[in-house]
């Protein structure tokens, strides 16, 4: 029976084709395959068998071609070969350098040339020795040091500190008002302040005078000390021996309503500034001495002397005016100065004027010397060391 159908649809598609009614392709074929088994499951389900044609027109029409569905996913692209042409471009090669090899030079470094790499060839035996050089901070920029190893030159830096301007300190006074003047010695900036009279400073009432005595510190905080001429209408006349003794102020402005200064009343502290407005004829001993700090003073007191203790061991002191009336100014009295021993401050002639004062003149081997500037008063054995000279004579202009 199979055999028979098979025969006959054959038959039929060779027909088929024949008189071009179906396209002769494989959907034809598949056609048949469909009614091939549709037929075996009839037959064998007992139901009656259409023919083909039957069949088809049982199947109704043919559908439309579907669309064509979304093309699938491209699949990831394959790791890439490790060699060959498709390879990535390798990094460029150091650049040859004219058929010269790189040697070991005599400081152990790698050398191409005549150039020094400053890679140390035998690094893993090598123990640095790091030699620093400290650069100061400059006004605007850090300081840091150097660290710097001299077989394998490495360097590098450290301690990072911040810039910062170094600040002189003197006073003003002018039109009653007190200014502190900061000028920095490294770029000049200037900073401007007026003072005010310093609260919390310690004194003690003298009861023959009705005036305050200035005793020291006491609770103020102040660094810059500007002392009052009077505390509740009182005015303050004195300041006592020791009263600032060691202590660790910075600065000071004496009112003229002061007409005594004790014995060492600022010696050994810390002051960088003086100004003295105050009505004494006479300082005690050692008012400023050993003042280490002490940088500037101006002094516009009546006084007739400066003695050899006044300014003793104050090693910073450069910066000094004095009233012009001094009738005494005693032998050393700024030997230990830096007004004194500033190179700069002595003329050609080996001499050292302060304002309207011959201080000192040391020995120039010559046999005359002649004084150019007009000075009113030349200090005590200001000549001591001059045994060469023969005359001096003193210039009228
Ligand atoms: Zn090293
Ligand atoms: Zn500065």
């Amino acid at each position: 029976m199979k055999k028979i159908i098979s025969i006959f649809i054959l038959s039929l598609m060779v027909v088929a084709c024949l008189i071009g009614l179906v396209a002769c392709n494989e959907s034809e074929e598949q056609l048949l395959q469909a009614y091939e088994s549709y037929v075996e499951s009839s037959t064998e389900n007992g139901e009656q068998v259409l023919d083909y044609e039957e069949w088809l027109n049982s199947r109704g029409k043919k559908g439309e071609k579907g669309e064509a569905g979304a093309q699938g996913e491209k699949g990831a692209q394959g790791d890439k070969g490790e060699t060959g042409a498709q390879g990535e471009k390798g990094a460029q090669g150091d650049k040859g350098n004219d058929g010269l090899t790189p040697y070991i030079g005599s400081n152990g470094n790698w050398w191409i040339g005549d150039k020094d790499t400053l890679v140390y060839a035998g690094i893993e035996n090598h123990v640095h020795s790091f030699k620093q050089t400290i650069v100061e901070p400059t006004c605007t920029e850090k300081g840091y040091t150097i660290n710097y190893c001299e077989e394998c030159k490495q360097e590098f830096y450290s301690n990072y500190t911040e810039p910062s301007h170094e600040f002189g300190i003197k006073f003003s006074y002018s039109n009653k008002v007190l200014k502190q003047i900061k000028t920095c010695k490294k770029c000049e900036k200037t900073v401007e302040k007026e003072m005010a009279q310093s609260k919390g400073l310690k004194y003690v009432l003298d009861f023959d005078t009705n005036t305050y005595i200035l005793n020291g510190v006491g609770t103020c905080t102040d660094e810059f000390i500007v002392i009052p001429d009077k505390i509740n209408d009182k005015e303050v006349t004195a300041i006592a021996n020791n009263a600032f003794l060691s202590s660790k102020i910075r600065g000071v402005y004496i009112p003229n309503s002061v007409k005594q200064i004790g014995a060492n009343a600022f010696a050994k502290s810390l002051i960088e500034s003086a100004y003295v407005d105050a009505q004494v004829t006479e300082f005690s001993n050692g008012v400023f001495s050993d003042c280490s700090q002490l940088e500037a003073i101006v002094i516009k007191s009546p006084i007739k002397k400066i003695t050899t203790t006044l300014f003793s061991g104050c090693l910073k002191l450069k910066d000094i005016s004095l009233p012009t009336n001094l009738e005494t100014i005693e032998k050393n009295a700024f030997i230990t100065t830096a007004f004194y021993n500033t190179k700069d401050n002595w003329d050609e002639n080996n001499a050292l004027y302060l304002q309207n004062y011959l201080i000192a003149i040391v020995d120039t081997n010559v046999g005359t010397y002649s004084i150019k500037k007009g000075p009113t008063l030349s200090a005590e054995d200001a000549l001591y060391d001059c045994q060469s000279i023969r005359n001096l004579s003193f210039s009228t202009e």
